[in-house]
């Protein structure tokens, strides 16, 4: 099977991988559909043509195409990240019953819960994602902040900063989460202060990255919650995989089955234009293109990972033998 691979393997094909990543760089550069996140009047302002594909093997190696270094905020992918410390915080357990794993077919920022529990149906949706955070301990907004501040360096092995403008942006406009927030408060699905709870979600979606950080952290789930360039756990690894399921089945939003059935691999996208994927055991895989389809998802970034999964033979479930490794 495809998923069997191991470093050794991983070795033989990892030369032509700049090769491949250059090749498709060139094919989708050209690609101009889609549209800016304009709800957050912030990223309306991101240049459209910004592209850049990043690999991160679990040996720590990289190989990167593109505008890599370009900063953006990492938006709905931070929901990943923080699902872990909501789990490593409360267990799996308690965080099932405030957040279930099931897929909507609803679009992410669906003003809806499940009928019978009330609970968001998972954390990669914005109501699933605004509970999640509400459960990340901390004794203010200013510790709590902190530990998803430290999180996120644990996972790209650099120091995590707020971008102010695209924060403040987004709370200001941020009626629709503001409105899911209060639904949860109704069920009781949420205790603290909402505007608490609203900012720290807002502020997580800030969290500047690159490319290259989004394949890191991918890379880092790959390698059971440990970075491979620094050996820092980021997250205790009996949670990895809870996190890569529900990114399998939900991260996607309502493209998640088709994702599944063509990419086959767990990922996570932002309507920042970045994609992680992950691909256990092996890499971790960033890509970053802001034109994003009528689903929040990039458009380039879509096509590359579909395209990247085929021809490296990273579908999980490929068992067809003809796979690189
Ligand atoms: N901060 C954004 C929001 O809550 C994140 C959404 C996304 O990236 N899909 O609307």
């Amino acid at each position: 099977m495809a998923n069997q691979g191991n470093l050794e393997d991983l070795e033989i094909v990892s030369a032509p991988f700049l090769a491949v990543l250059n090749d498709l760089f060139s094919k989708y550069k050209s690609q101009r559909e889609g549209t800016l996140a304009n709800y957050i009047p912030e990223l309306a302002k991101v240049n459209p043509e910004l592209f850049s594909i990043c690999i991160v093997t679990v040996d720590g190696q990289t190989y990167q195409v593109g505008d890599y270094q370009q900063q953006f905020t990492i938006q709905s992918i931070s929901k990943v990240f923080a699902y872990g410390l909501a789990l490593e915080d409360h267990g799996r357990d308690y965080v099932l019953t405030r957040v279930g794993v099931e897929p909507t077919g609803d679009a992410f920022n669906a003003i809806i819960l499940d009928e019978k529990s009330k609970r968001p149906y998972n954390p990669m949706v914005n109501a699933g994602a605004i509970a999640t955070t509400s459960l990340i301990k901390g004794s203010g907004a200013t510790e709590r902040l902190n530990r998803v501040l430290d999180m996120f360096r644990r996972y790209t092995g650099r120091d995590a900063l707020v971008d102010i403008s695209v924060f403040t942006s987004e709370r200001s406009t941020g009626h629709r989460n503001r409105a899911i927030a209060h639904l949860m408060l109704n069920f009781g699905m949420i205790d603290q202060n909402i505007e608490e709870v609203l900012d720290l979600y807002f502020q997580q979606c800030a969290v500047i990255v690159n490319c290259q950080d989004l394949a890191m952290m991918a890379a880092t789930l790959a390698n059971k919650g440990v970075n491979p360039v620094t050996g820092e756990q980021a997250v205790e690894s009996r949670h990895v995989k809870d996190i890569l399921s529900v990114m399998y089945t939900c991260g996607m939003y309502n493209f998640s089955g088709e994702w599944a059935y063509t990419v086959g691999i767990p990922a996570k996208s932002g309507v920042c234009g970045g994609i992680i994927a992950v691909a256990p055991h092996k890499m971790g895989i960033g890509v970053f293109s802001p034109l994003l389809d009528v689903r929040g998802n990039s458009v380039r970034g879509v096509n590359v990972c579909e395209e990247l999964s085929r021809r490296l033979g990273l579908h999980l479930f490929d068992c067809s033998g003809d796979t690189k490794f």
